[in-house]
């Protein structure tokens, strides 16, 4: 039987300016690589400035247009509508998302696809919610606030997780009256731009929402714009810090989700069985390519090796390899080049004094692909590069502790500060350790739990301000203050 997904064919990818795809104009393009195989897929318009100028002059027409006039449930309607649009498009948008990515299909479709459809849904209905505040001063006067668009959006993506994060920005800008320029990463660039032909199709008017592929530069040329208004980005520390810089001669307001180092804390009273099953996902899950996912382990001493134990022997019945096969819990990492950063991290461990429990190598018996056996690191420093540094695969580094004093030091010396998991079942200790965890977000006992509603985002250097419910909201849109006096 020929399955939806197997009939689906990967795409060549072109720019999307007012309503249409577009080569760019100086003709150059780029190929795409599937890394589960390093086959050509497609070929990729690259832009430059000339179509960053296009795709801004198309968003910016269309502020003036029809668009942030809509009534509220009229552009509530379409937002749901493009979400029902990627469900219905589902099969073939996580094919294109594991054909980039190299991410198992599976993993696509469960949380990737339904995820994005979600951020439609959710962001549909919370417009209609959203209210403003009013203060009437005794019989001096009226103040009331009222919301507007903030006006042409940059939405700047990475790699990990395309079309999820792309739309966690595109829906609420779209629900605030905003119309935007989207650049997906170079690496993945096939969902985005079926995102865009979705958009079209739910009815958004032409010019609402562009889109240009390229590198970094390009990306630049849109964080200098002088008509861009603002800049929601995720990706690396380094490539927020130049944006900031790219930003500040016309002061744009800014949206980071940046890099994590996040701790994975595991108290000898916590149910271990629990333990062992999440923090098998939470390092490996999308081959550790997962800004929350906890690459530092520190187990209390008196369980270490009983944890060791369950961990390693769970860890190598992971299959890893073809990510069409149903069965594979690690795929290939993103690129040849990601791989080749991974890799010279796993050279780093001897050095460092490091010992691998399992994994540290590319896997075994696949000729093609960029892909890295799950890796369990002992017995480095705190101190070592492997412990300090965002190694983004799958590869984890377990640290023992005796004292919650001990533990706090270590887990909070880091320049990032995105997200924690703690376990334990004593529900005191685990309130008074995560009030002390310099991160934006704290689970205990879970990982990767999310309510669209609840503020997601990182401290320090892992990011600036908030998204999810009000949190987006407030970005996408200005407060215009009017006074009556009576
Ligand atoms: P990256 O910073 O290299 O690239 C992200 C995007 O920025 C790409 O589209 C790229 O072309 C563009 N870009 C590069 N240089 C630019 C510049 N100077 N100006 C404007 N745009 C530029 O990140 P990546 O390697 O694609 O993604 C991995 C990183 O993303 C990791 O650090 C990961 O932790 C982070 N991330 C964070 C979150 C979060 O929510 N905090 C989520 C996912 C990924």
């Amino acid at each position: 039987m020929i399955t939806t997904e197997a009939k689906v064919k990967p795409i060549d990818c072109q720019h999307y300016i007012e309503g249409r795809y577009i080569p760019s104009k100086s003709g150059k393009t780029f190929e795409n690589i599937n890394p589960a195989t390093e086959e050509v897929l497609g070929i990729v318009a690259e832009g430059g400035k000339e179509e960053v100028d296009l795709a801004v002059q198309a968003a910016r027409k269309a502020l003036k247009g029809e668009w942030g006039k809509l009534p509220l449930r009229k552009r509530s309607a379409i937002l749901r509508k493009i979400g029902d649009l990627i469900l219905e498009r589902k099969d073939e948008l996580a094919m294109l998302e594991t054909l980039d990515t190299g991410k198992p299909l599976w993993l696509s479709k469960n949380v990737d696809i339904d995820r994005a459809a979600y951020n439609f849904h959710f962001f549909a209905d919370y417009m209609i919610s959203v209210g403003t505040e009013t203060y009437h001063q005794d019989d001096i006067a009226i103040h009331y606030a009222v919301r507007r668009p903030v006006g042409v959006v940059g939405l700047i993506n990475p790699w990990n997780l395309p079309l999820l994060l792309m739309t966690r920005k595109l829906a609420p800008a779209l629900a605030g009256g905003n119309t935007v320029v989207m650049k997906p990463s170079e690496v993945t660039p096939m969902t985005a731009t079926v995102l865009a032909q979705i958009c079209s199709d739910a009815g958004v008017p032409d010019g609402v929402v562009n889109m240009v592929h390229s590198f970094g530069e390009t990306g630049a040329a849109i964080t200098s714009h002088p008509d861009v208004d603002a800049i929601a980005f995720t990706g690396e520390t380094v490539t927020g810090s130049a944006i900031m810089k790219a930003a500040a001669p016309t002061l744009k307001k800014l949206s980071f989700e940046l890099g994590g180092k996040n701790p994975n804390i595991i108290f000898a009273d916590a149910d271990l069985d629990d333990v062992v099953e999440t923090t098998l996902r939470s390092s490996f899950m999308n081959q550790g390519e997962v800004c929350l996912c906890g690459s530092r382990i520190y187990v209390e001493r008196t369980i270490m090796d009983e944890f060791l134990e369950k961990f390693v022997n769970e860890t190598e019945k992971l299959t890893v390899g073809d990510p069409m096969n149903p069965n594979t819990k690690v795929g290939a990492l993103v690129s040849e080049e990601h791989y080749r950063k991974v890799q010279s991290y796993l050279e780093l461990v001897p050095q460092e004094g490091g010992k691998f429990l399992t994994g540290g190598k590319q896997a075994q018996g696949l000729e093609k692909g960029y892909y890295i056996e799950p890796t369990i690191i002992t017995g480095l420093g705190k101190d070592s590069r492997c412990v300090r540094e965002e190694i983004f695969g799958p590869v984890v580094t377990v640290i023992p502790f005796d004292t919650e004093e001990e533990l706090l030091e270590q887990v909070n010396d880091t320049h990032y500060g995105l997200s924690a998991s703690l376990w334990t079942t004593n529900i005191k200790r685990a309130h008074r350790i995560a009030g002390q965890i310099e991160a934006g977000m704290v689970w205990i006992n879970t990982w990767f739990l999310r309510d669209l509603r609840t503020p997601f985002g990182g401290m320090k250097h892992s990011g600036l301000g908030r998204e999810g419910g009000a949190h987006s909201f407030d970005f996408y849109t200005e407060l215009s203050n009017i006074t009556i006096k009576l």
